[in-house]
């Protein structure tokens, strides 16, 4: 076996998601109402998403189908590659064998679609006409307007002012599938009107962007809102990942010793690593680690408290690690990693130790994505260049120790867009930043007053 590529067919693609929630050793905590300090119901979240995903939300089925029009969908990509990265492992000289799934090969360039077309199929299946969203860089918002357009459904993006002007070209990707894309805060909603008021010239934030997507499905009987991270059906969706690198791992002989991924909210790295955790619930050896930047250090330095899903503290209370809902992300590059918690599911398997966390610093995190490129070909998008950092330390670590471990990681999306980080890299203007724990501290302190 020297194969490069391990490639399923297309009759391989799962025909059900994992729920780890049925096989989840200690329970979830409830989603807390901020007002009554009491666990929510699916009738809350009913004005936002469609019954059938608050269904999945809180379902503790261990399999739930995929309809098959979602597969369909799924067949434009899916199933994804498994590679080997043996030019990595040469030019890296070690005895260690590394994978990884790459998902930069869906249309909109990374994970994000297996989530997005499930997400937009069960909208339409209840009549809904239109979606909201929110998105900053752009990759959630192309990914929900290309699901939409394969749906039929219309798609409004609030996207973040700044990067609006000065990140063009995924604007101009979301239009191409027809979705609107609107610069927030804008007029069209209370939120953003109230915000103009105060400061026309405001640059807007993802915080500010949820509000005005939230309160545009909200106020709109034929409209829901759809979130591409951080919840349990999100999560769900992303298996697929999982189950396919199993039966690739499968194919090669192999199973891994160590799964990487990096985290934003958490889909991705859930995505891969959540079936293979089912093995490790069963004693299986297994270690899961997922990669964080040191500007937005959540597992690493963050508190395991309820706090709010979003900076204008509208959303139901969550327990997470958190930098707290006031936390402010600095301008770095790997703009999918910048949210202050993470997904619950995620946070309580790093709180019983089932999951390891690891911070770097963005320079090196360049460094190993440029070293990636070069060796392996595939420019990473910044994010899963943080999972590229760790896998190659691990690497590094199997040549010290003189033993080969079999590493797993996520090639979560390619980086075609993200050139102009690589352009500040390479020409030695990119910056480290590592956010301040005093910060942190205060604003976690204040949410001793959120606590149910
Ligand atoms: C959005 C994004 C992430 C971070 O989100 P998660 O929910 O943590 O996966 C990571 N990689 C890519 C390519 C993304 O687009």
């Amino acid at each position: 076996m020297d194969s490069v590529k391990i490639v399923l067919d297309e009759s391989r693609i799962p025909k059900a998601w994992y729920n780890i929630v049925s096989d989840l050793p200690v329970p979830l905590a409830p989603v807390i109402h901020p007002g009554t300090k009491q666990p929510i119901g699916p009738d809350d979240l009913a004005p936002l998403f469609p019954m059938d995903l608050i269904l999945q939300e809180v379902s503790t089925e261990r399999e739930v189908p995929i309809p098959e029009p979602v597969r369909d969908a799924y067949r434009l990509y899916r199933p994804t590659p498994l590679y080997r990265a043996r030019r990595l492992e040469r030019a890296l000289d070690t005895p260690a064998k590394i994978y990884y799934k790459y998902e930069g090969v869906s249309p909109a360039g990374s994970h994000k679609p297996n989530t997005a077309l499930a997400q937009a199929f069960y909208n339409k299946q209840a009549g809904v006409r239109r979606l909201t969203t929110e998105t900053g860089a752009g990759q959630w918002g192309s990914a929900l307007a290309l699901a939409c357009r394969l749906f039929g459904l219309e798609c409004t993006v609030y996207m973040v002012k700044v990067s609006y002007e000065q990140k063009p070209y995924r604007k101009v990707m979301m239009q191409t599938w027809g979705a609107e894309v609107i610069p927030s805060p804008s007029t069209r909603t209370n939120a953003g009107r109230g915000i103009l008021a105060k400061d026309p010239k405001s640059p807007g934030s993802l915080g500010m962007a949820i509000s005005e997507a939230v309160e545009d499905a909200a106020t709109h009987d034929d409209t829901k809102y759809s979130l591409g991270s951080v919840l349990n059906h999100v999560l769900m969706h992303q298996t697929v990942i999982g189950l396919e690198a199993k039966q690739q791992m499968e194919m090669a002989g192999d199973y891994p010793d160590i799964v990487v991924g990096c985290i934003g909210g958490g889909s991705n790295m859930a995505g891969l690593a959540f079936p293979f955790l089912a093995d490790k619930f069963k004693g299986k050896k297994l270690r899961v680690v997922a990669v964080e930047p040191e500007a937005c250090p959540t597992l690493t330095r963050g508190d395991y408290l309820y706090d709010f899903g979003d900076t204008a503290a509208t959303t139901p209370l969550i327990k997470m690690y958190t930098l707290g809902h006031t936390f402010v992300p600095p301008a770095i590059h790997a703009g999918g990693l910048r949210y202050h918690g993470d997904a619950p599911l995620v946070c309580l398997l790093y709180h019983h130790k089932y999951i390891e966390a690891v911070a770097y610093q963005q320079r090196a995190v360049f460094e190993a994505a440029v070293q990636f490129a070069r060796a392996e070909g595939i420019i990473p998008a910044p994010e899963p260049a943080h999972a590229v950092l760790k896998v190659i330390q691990e690497a590094l670590q199997c040549k010290r120790d003189g033993t080969s471990r079999t590493i797993l990681f996520n090639l979560s999306g390619h980086g075609h867009f993200d050139l102009q980080a690589y352009e500040e890299f390479l020409t030695g203007r990119l910056e480290d930043y590592a956010y301040p724990q005093q910060q942190i501290q205060q604003a976690v302190r204040e949410l001793a007053a959120i606590q149910p």
